[in-house]
């Protein structure tokens, strides 16, 4: 479905005439990756960087083309300029060794064996990665209530809200407003929950179109990473951007992870795409801490009868199968949608039910995977094959 709306977008940009002549917009290659999710679409245009208001009918005739095209609900697209080799590029914090603290005797972040060494961010000890194959899984809720549990159990947590698709963590945590500039360029993160979180979304305006080619990608990550006073942490918790593209394995590349955590669906087609998430990051030899089964079951309200609607249980026998860790199955229950739309994730909204447990019961195995013993071998990723 997702392919055919790609297809029938690209054929109706490549109607488009460049900014400067001499083909399409497609075949002049301006266009950047077509990101296509439940009826959403965005992409970039890269324009010439001291034209880009000028270009702006273009970037309407390209919206208006895309939205023209059956299936398309949504279509956000921006102009992206590159950046001209000379100008300023934003510098990142100088390395420095990760501060330890008494309860976070952990492997030091971004130092794995085999792996490149990436500067660490001071005061923080684990950066966790929360990612997913393809969009829609329950990532975003997954990341808000494991940093929730974490919180619970007595952890030190922010969330960096780096979903550059579709940001959640201000509804999430019902959040807005801009981040307080503390020193030079260095932003206070806000606060949800006795959590410090800091989201994309904060930085523009709503409803302006957020599709970033990779080196925007990377300096506005670069930014939320480095240039915001997180403090002492325990667990800095990443709501990565779903898929597997080039934006996903650069981040997962260039932030120094501790390691990831992948939320998937029952059904057989998104742990084909889970496969794919935790091949990305053996790429990049981030260890996987496990799969979290989302949507996995469904209690009837009235009843209290359970039904395995999606044919739950596929993420654990592929865990099995991948011999990584299982993390949790979460069942699909309107309490934890509700309670997410209104800012509340289910973990603080009802932390003495069973949902909050399980949530509760999911971070404390991601903590104890991610700070094992310095010493101890963990797990890398296996080899995927696909078949
Ligand atoms: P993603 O980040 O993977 O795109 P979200 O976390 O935004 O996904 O979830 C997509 C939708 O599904 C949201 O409306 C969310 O409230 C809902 N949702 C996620 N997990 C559950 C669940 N376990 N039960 C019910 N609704 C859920």
């Amino acid at each position: 479905m997702s392919d055919a709306i790609k297809a029938a977008v690209l054929e109706r940009l490549g109607r488009i005439a460049g900014p400067e002549g001499g083909g399409d917009i497609v075949s002049l290659g301006l266009v950047s990756d077509v990101f296509v999710s439940d009826g959403r679409v965005a992409f970039s245009i890269t324009v010439p960087a001291d034209q880009a208001r000028e270009m702006e009918p273009l970037r309407q005739a390209a919206e208006s083309a895309v939205k023209s095209v059956p299936g398309v609900e949504k279509a956000m697209v921006a102009l992206t300029a590159e950046r001209k080799p000379g100008s300023p590029a934003p510098q990142p914090a100088p390395a420095a060794a990760p501060q330890r603290h008494s309860h976070a005797p952990a492997a030091p972040q971004g130092q794995r064996q085999g792996g490149p060494a990436k500067a660490g961010v001071p005061g923080v000890a684990h950066i966790i990665a929360v990612a997913s194959g393809k969009g829609g899984v329950g990532k975003s809720t997954t990341t808000a209530n494991i940093a929730l549990g974490m919180k619970a159990n007595g952890l030190r947590v922010g969330v960096l809200d780096a979903d550059i698709y579709g940001p959640s963590v201000p509804r999430l945590f019902g959040v807005s407003g801009r981040p307080e500039q503390v020193e030079g360029r260095i932003l206070k993160p806000l606060e949800a929950h006795g959590i410090k979180v800091m989201s994309i979304g904060f930085m523009v305006e709503e409803d302006t179109p957020m599709i970033w080619r990779g080196p925007m990608v990377m300096s506005a990550l670069t930014q939320m990473l480095r240039e915001v006073a997180w403090g002492e942490l325990d667990a800095l918790v990443v709501d990565m951007p779903p898929g597997t593209g080039d934006a996903q394995l650069t981040m997962a590349q260039q932030v120094p992870l501790s390691g990831a955590v992948i939320v998937s669906t029952p059904q057989d087609l998104a742990l084909i795409d889970a496969r794919k998430g935790l091949n990305m990051f053996r790429r990049v030899d981030v260890p996987v801490l496990g799969i979290v089964e989302n949507m996995s079951y469904f209690v009837a309200p009235d009843t209290g009868k359970r039904y395995d609607i999606f044919g739950h249980g596929g993420a654990r026998a592929e865990a099995e199968r991948l011999e990584i860790p299982f993390l949790g199955e979460v069942p699909l229950d309107m309490d934890i949608r509700i309670n997410s739309d209104n800012g509340t994730p289910i973990v603080v909204a009802d932390p003495a039910g069973p949902h909050a447990a399980v949530y509760r019961d999911i971070a404390a195995k991601v903590w104890s995977e991610v700070s094992r013993p310095l010493g101890e071998v963990r797990r890398a990723a296996p080899a995927i094959v696909f078949d």
